[in-house]
């Protein structure tokens, strides 16, 4: 059970009590394991305008607009941001490089905890920062009655993206329920920030290369270090949220 883990997150947020309704996905990294092609699409894309980018920068950015993530690496290296035409031009890069990397494959365990969180009667919320088409109709394909059109978030319904809340205010909204009645699984640093600023109880799944403390310094309430070690103690999640 994790009622040390809970009691601590109703302190934290002066909240009385949980009352679990629905379940709040991200999407890369928690049920395509997606990243590999992330960071290494980043990587080349930006070696080709002499910007050098480590695979676990990736990871750690994750979840930044591209132009953001761009301004980080001109900044240090050439010591000023991007004019918006070589952001878009350097995203663009990204961008198809990513096109030709090969399918990533759903991440194991996805599959099982959605089933049995929709089993349970919990409402399962798509909030990703990805605008990538392909992804989201993969998404009703691989994981096929889970998630309803009404109840994704993704980059274009947001203003501000991950670390700022409001992706997954909007989950909240959409899901017609409040903080207390959710939890949140997120792999990504920026994610787990976004998340608890919405104050929700977030769940940190360590699918990459980062040490576990990047996650829990982010301010993950829980962490689990795969989907399918989560799947595995799914039950007790439940029952200490109930
Ligand atoms: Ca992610």
């Amino acid at each position: 059970m994790f009622e040390k883990e809970k009691d601590l997150y109703l302190k934290r947020h002066g909240f009385e009590a949980t009352s679990l309704k629905a379940v709040l996905f991200d999407m890369d990294g928690v049920l395509f394991d997606s990243m590999p092609n992330h960071a290494s699409s980043w990587t080349r894309s930006m070696a080709q305008f002499g910007l050098h980018m480590t695979p676990e920068e990736a990871y750690l950015h994750e979840g930044r607009t591209g132009g953001g993530t761009i301004d980080i690496l001109t900044r240090r290296q050439w010591g000023r941001d991007a004019t918006e035409e070589e952001r878009q031009t350097m995203y663009k890069a990204k961008s198809e490089l990513f096109s030709q990397c090969p399918e990533a494959p759903q991440m194991p365990g996805a599959a099982n905890l959605l089933n049995k969180v929709k089993e349970e009667g919990l409402t399962p919320v798509l909030v990703t920062g990805s605008g990538q088409l392909t992804l989201l109709d993969r998404l009703n394909h691989n994981f096929p009655g889970i998630f309803q059109r009404g109840l994704m978030v993704t980059s274009f319904d947001v203003k501000r993206g991950k670390p700022d809340p409001e992706p997954y205010l909007m989950g909240l909204q959409k899901a017609g329920i409040r903080p207390w009645e959710g939890i949140v699984v997120e792999n990504a640093p920026l994610g787990v920030q976004a998340a608890t600023a919405a104050r929700i109880f977030t769940i940190a799944v360590n699918t990459g290369p980062l040490p576990d403390q990047v996650l829990l310094d982010a301010g993950a309430d829980l962490l689990f270090p795969s989907v399918q070690s989560l799947y595995e103690h799914w039950e007790e999640v439940r029952q200490t949220f109930s």
